[in-house]
């Protein structure tokens, strides 16, 4: 390490680079078609969706179709066969307006300026709809985690929050875990950004071990948040959880806590997959969840849990049940096989599991889905609840944290809710509608600054 620090600490940042306020030439519009889909076209086509229910002033939906802040950052890091190499860094604040940036930190090889800015605006619209006092932001390092070793990340971390130090903070800009990282990386940003101020600042990151400073009940925050909009979209159809089944695909953090809770909350999870494929109990009465738990643990698969039946990833799809529960990656339910599908009700786990195309043949279907931007929002919840106690320096029982995230999801989801009913609109649409009036509120109500 101390090899690195003197080596890296003689001026090595190649390109810096502070874009405010600006689209990039990308997004204009007018701009020849491109070949790769640019994700922030779906956010400027979510505005427009909004826009065409609330007829906002002109005046006050332009501003939200431009990013606050774009960054781009050096990272060069002395990797350990001595040689030295520069990653690319990125931080986006989308919307500021209801308060500090907050979103996570991405470490993948495909991260790029344009991905982060259409991240860090669905993060806005996601702390708008659960009604927390954040704006959106999302940044992230172009890096393949998996072949770096604990020192090289350890060193990519540190060199890039030290670039974006003045641009991150408790009250400006609070980062989290996205994909390829994890409790460890947000303890080096927690360190770095305390070594470089001189003082100790949990409140700058969330997503902490507790031992710094983390909540009580973070890691499941976003299958317990699932638990709670299901009952309530179950609840809004006039059923309940007891007498209904479910099929989680996915068994990972988001997945495996949606089926646990969802389970000993009385529902029948029929089935549950991972990439290796599904298990179902064919018979409907439900899986033992704990049993299967404690299979997977111990086998690191579901492949082959006792008295049930194989299925491949899309077979679980199509199943029979109440609640069908994607919590395993993007663009699992498609044109090809939303007209199959025989759940009523979608509850969307993961980001971005259902595609455009397969959202209108499920809307023409009357199937009744209830989007990402509210249904995984929990953990965003447990983040701001992490910051407030940290700020506070006081820190809430496991019980207290799990009562106060069922007060904020139930209080989004009746908010969704009333707004589909008002505006006689599906459920994405109202999601939509609620954060772009949110944050179109305060923005007014902030006027124009200089
Ligand atoms: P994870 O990596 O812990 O788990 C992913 C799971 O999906 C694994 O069990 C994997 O085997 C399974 N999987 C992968 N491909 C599959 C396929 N084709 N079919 C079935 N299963 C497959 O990830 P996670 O943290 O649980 O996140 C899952 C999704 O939820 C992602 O879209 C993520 O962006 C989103 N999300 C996560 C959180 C969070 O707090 N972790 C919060 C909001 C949204």
């Amino acid at each position: 390490m101390k090899r690195g620090r003197s080596a890296l600490a003689n001026g090595n940042v190649v390109r810096s680079a502070v874009r405010s306020g600006r689209v990039p030439s990308a997004f204009k519009s007018g701009t020849p078609a491109r070949v790769h889909h640019n994700p922030f076209d779906d956010v400027l086509e979510q505005i427009d969706r909004a826009a065409a229910v609330l007829h906002p002033d002109a005046d006050a939906l332009e501003p939200l179709r431009h990013p606050r802040r774009q960054v781009i950052v050096s990272v060069p890091v002395l990797m350990d066969n001595g040689r030295l190499r520069v990653f690319d860094g990125y931080r986006v604040i989308y919307d500021n307006s209801r308060g500090p940036g907050k979103g996570g930190i991405r470490y993948h090889p495909d991260v790029n300026l344009d991905d982060c800015t259409a991240l860090a605006a669905w993060m806005a619209w996601k702390c708008a709809i659960v009604d927390i006092p954040f704006g959106g932001a999302k940044g992230g390092v172009a890096c393949d985690p998996l072949s770096l070793s604990d020192g090289e990340l350890e060193r990519i971390t540190r060199r890039y929050i030290s670039e974006i130090f003045d641009l991150i903070g408790p009250t400006v800009d609070i980062p989290a875990p996205d994909v390829g990282t994890n409790s460890r990386v947000m303890a080096w940003v927690m360190d770095t950004f305390s070594m470089k101020k001189g003082y100790v600042e949990p409140g700058v990151v969330t997503g902490k071990p507790i031992a710094l400073g983390g909540s009580g009940g973070r890691l499941e925050a976003t299958g317990r948040g699932l638990l709670f909009v299901t009952r309530e979209t179950l609840r809004r159809v006039g059923r309940d959880l007891a007498d209904s089944s479910v099929a989680v695909q996915g068994f990972g953090n988001v997945g495996s806590n949606a089926a646990r809770l969802l389970h000993a909350a009385g529902a029948k999870v029929v089935a549950v997959s991972d990439v290796g494929g599904a298990i179902y109990d064919p018979r409907g009465r439900g899986l033992d969840m704990p049993r299967v738990l404690a299979y997977h643990r111990e086998t690191g698969q579901l492949r082959g849990f006792p008295g049930t039946q194989h299925l491949d990833n899309d077979a679980l799809l199509r199943l029979p049940v109440d609640v069908l529960l994607p919590a395993a990656m993007e663009g699992q339910i498609t044109g090809e096989n939303a007209s199959e599908l025989q759940a009523r009700i979608i509850v969307e786990g993961a980001n971005g599991p259902t595609t455009p195309d397969a959202d209108e043949i499920l809307s023409r279907r009357g199937v009744l889905i209830v989007p990402d931007i509210l249904a995984n929002a929990g953990g965003v919840v447990v983040s701001y609840f992490e910051w407030v106690q940290d700020r506070y320096g006081y820190f809430w029982k496991e019980a207290e944290v799990n009562e106060r995230l069922e007060e904020k999801m139930v209080a989004a989801f009746d908010a969704v809710w009333s707004t589909k009913e008002k505006f006689e609109v599906d459920a994405r649409t109202a999601a939509y509608i609620l954060a772009v009036d949110r944050i179109i509120e305060a923005r007014s109500l902030r006027g124009l600054y200089a």
